[in-house]
Order: structure tokens, then C-alpha cells, then sequence
């Protein structure tokens, strides 16, 4: 018995899992198969008795669009794990749907990166999820070391190295050496608090109320953090703050890059900072190897320039950066023995 089980282990399709938890998106990888989850970190819950309603894309939809009975909620929203029970909700239901056979042999090894100034609780809460849903054993990753092996950064090298994982909810900032975190910089705004500035922009130069998934879409079409040559412009609808009744506007890119110029200079700031208390040998590795850019922001246009002109240090926004934490976790699981050090229980 014992051998057949052996065998079953050893033969059965490998589950090892790899997770992004985000404060945006919840990212699962599969080993052997790749990304087979990614689905925006919104839970939707009956407010009656608190049930789930629906996760991901199909919660996301919901956003801003809910009756009365049902509210769509990030539950990682502020960065950190604002709602522990939805957010387990969420990342049970997500490694679900990675390997329905879950259940079954081989239970699945699951490493999942999680923000690198996470609670005791919230480690509980991600360690209860993943073993609800079937995990043999869990691991968690600092997300800043994951990005860094996601996007070929060598995190066990004598060298610093920095990344700027810029989210949903934060912007991790982390200086990287002997495959640890010596200077850690991260601060709670990222995308999200962009969108905000975006619909507080919209309402007081148009006149026009609009939603948080409105202001991403202006986001990702529209916006950049240095000034453009030439505007670009959409049409967005909104329903008009006089009236009351549904219209569109015309807006512009110079007037997004205005609107978040805040939170875009808070980002600046905070890297700024993460250098300058980064001892001075680690800081001339960086201004030789230059910092490395992930995550969704990592994608606003002239992010890298702006950045490279208030640090003279090279910035590259890395390879999909959307995907990066998640492909770090997948390198730890494919060379497991020489990573374990990177992981904490
Ligand atoms: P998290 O790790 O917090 O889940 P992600 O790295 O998944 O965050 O990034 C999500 C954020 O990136 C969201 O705020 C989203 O609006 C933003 N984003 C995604 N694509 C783009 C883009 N092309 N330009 C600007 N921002 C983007
Ligand atoms: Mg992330």
C-alpha cells in the first residue's frame, strides 16, 4: 500500500503552487502549466450574513454596480490584509479553482509571496487558506524577493540589488543582498490610490461623478508621469454632479499625469528615502545594476524615466510585470532546495 501510494505521489500530475496574493490581483501558478488564476482581489458579500457572493472578474463586476443585499470588496484593500476572513474566502476559492483534484494525491506545496510587513495573524490567515484547500505544506515569501527571482534578479547574490513592485495597494520598495531584505522601503499607495485622484480630478474639473473602474480604465489609457509631447485623450461617462443624468466628457492625458502627480511623487519620494538609508556599499551596487520596476504601476509610461532623472540610478521596468511575483514563486518551487532559505513557514 504504502508503495502504491508512493507511486500514485510520484507519478500523478505535480501541484505544486505558486501564489501572488495582491492587494490587486490574486495570481495562482501551477507547476508544469503556468498561470491558471489571475483574477482581480475582490470578494463579493452578502451583507446579510456575510456570505460569499463571487470572487475575482466576476466580483470586480460588480464593483460599484451592486444592490443593496451585495457589496464587491478588496479585501486586501490599505496594502495589507484589511479583511482576514474574506481574504482567506478569496484564496480559497482561488486555489480551488487552480487544482480542483486538491484533495486527492499529491496534496500540492504551496508558496505564497505575501507583503513583507505581515502580521502574525495574517500569516495565520494565509496558512489556514491554503491548507482548507488542500496544501500539504505552506511557505510564504517576502514579495519583494519573489519579484526579484520572477524577474531574474540573482536574490542570494553578495550584491544589492533594488525592486520597486509597485501595486494595487502599496509600492513595495526593497534593497536585496544575500538573499535578503537590508533596506525596506514600502509605503501603502499604488495604483488604487491613483484611480481615487483620478475620480476626486473627474468630479471637480468635469463635473462628472464616476467609479473606481472607470478611473483604473483613464488610468492604464491615459496615464504618465512625465509630460507628454503630445496629449492623448478619451471619451469617459459619468453621471453629471448637477443634473444627475448620465454624459460624457473628453479627458485628457496631461490632466491624469496632473491628477496623480501626488501619489506618483509619494512613490518618488519613497524610493529616494529606501536609498538613502541603503548602507554605501549596497547603494553604489544599485547605482551600477540599477532598480528593477514590477507590478501593475510599474507600466505607467515615463514611471522609469521619472524616476532615473531624481536618482541618476538606471531604472528597467521588468518583463511582464504584472506576473513577475508570481514567476518567483514558480522559481522557488522548480529549485526548491536552493531557495528554502527565502521562505518562511
Ligand atoms: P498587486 O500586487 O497589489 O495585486 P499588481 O501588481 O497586480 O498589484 O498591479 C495592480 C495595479 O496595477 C492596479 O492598480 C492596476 O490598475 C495597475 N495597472 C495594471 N495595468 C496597468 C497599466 N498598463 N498602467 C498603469 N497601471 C496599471
Ligand atoms: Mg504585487
Amino acid at each position: 500500500m504504502l508503495f502504491l501510494a508512493h507511486v500514485a505521489r510520484r507519478y500523478a500530475p505535480s501541484t505544486d503552487l505558486g501564489v501572488d496574493l495582491g492587494t490587486g490581483n490574486t495570481l495562482v501558478h501551477v507547476r508544469g502549466k503556468g498561470v491558471v488564476v489571475n483574477e482581480p482581489s475582490v470578494v463579493a458579500v452578502n451583507r446579510n450574513d456575510r456570505s460569499v457572493a463571487a470572487v475575482g472578474l466576476e466580483a470586480k463586476r460588480m464593483l460599484g454596480r451592486t444592490t443593496g443585499d451585495v457589496s464587491a470588496v478588496h479585501p486586501l484593500r490599505g496594502g495589507v490584509i484589511a479583511d482576514v476572513d474574506l481574504a482567506e474566502a478569496m484564496l480559497r476559492r482561488f486555489l480551488r479553482q487552480a487544482v480542483p483534484w486538491a484533495r486527492r494525491y499529491p496534496r500540492p506545496r504551496v508558496v505564497v509571496a505575501v507583503p513583507s510587513g505581515i502580521t502574525e495573524l495574517e500569516r495565520r490567515a494565509v496558512r489556514s487558506s491554503a491548507d482548507a484547500a488542500g496544501a500539504r505544506e505552506v511557505y510564504m515569501v517576502a514579495e519583494p524577493l519573489a519579484a526579484a527571482l520572477g524577474t531574474g534578479v540573482e536574490v542570494n547574490a553578495p550584491r544589492g540589488a533594488m525592486i520597486v513592485d509597485v501595486g494595487g495597494g502599496t509600492t513595495d520598495i526593497a534593497v536585496i543582498s544575500l538573499g535578503g531584505i537590508v533596506a525596506d522601503g514600502s509605503i501603502r499607495i499604488g495604483g488604487q490610490a491613483m484611480d481615487r485622484a483620478i475620480v476626486v480630478h473627474t468630479r471637480r474639473q468635469h463635473n462628472l461623478l464616476i467609479g473606481e473602474p472607470t478611473a483604473e480604465c483613464m488610468k492604464i489609457e491615459l496615464a504618465c508621469a512625465i509630460p507628454e509631447d503630445r496629449p492623448r485623450t478619451m471619451e469617459v461617462r459619468g453621471r453629471d454632479l448637477v443634473s444627475g443624468i448620465p454624459r460624457g466628457t473628453i479627458v485628457r492625458s496631461d490632466e491624469i499625469a496632473r491628477a496623480i502627480h501626488e501619489p506618483i511623487e509619494a512613490i518618488v519620494a519613497a524610493i529616494v528615502r529606501t536609498l538613502e538609508a541603503t548602507p554605501p556599499e549596497l547603494a553604489s551596487d544599485i547605482v551600477d545594476e540599477g532598480i528593477t520596476l514590477t507590478g501593475g504601476g510599474a507600466m505607467i509610461r515615463g514611471l522609469d524615466l521619472l524616476i532615473h532623472e531624481r536618482t541618476g540610478v538606471p531604472v528597467r521596468v521588468a518583463e511582464d510585470p504584472l506576473t513577475a511575483v508570481v514567476r518567483g514563486t514558480a522559481a522557488i518551487l522548480d529549485e526548491f532546495d536552493r531557495h528554502e532559505d527565502l521562505l518562511r513557514v
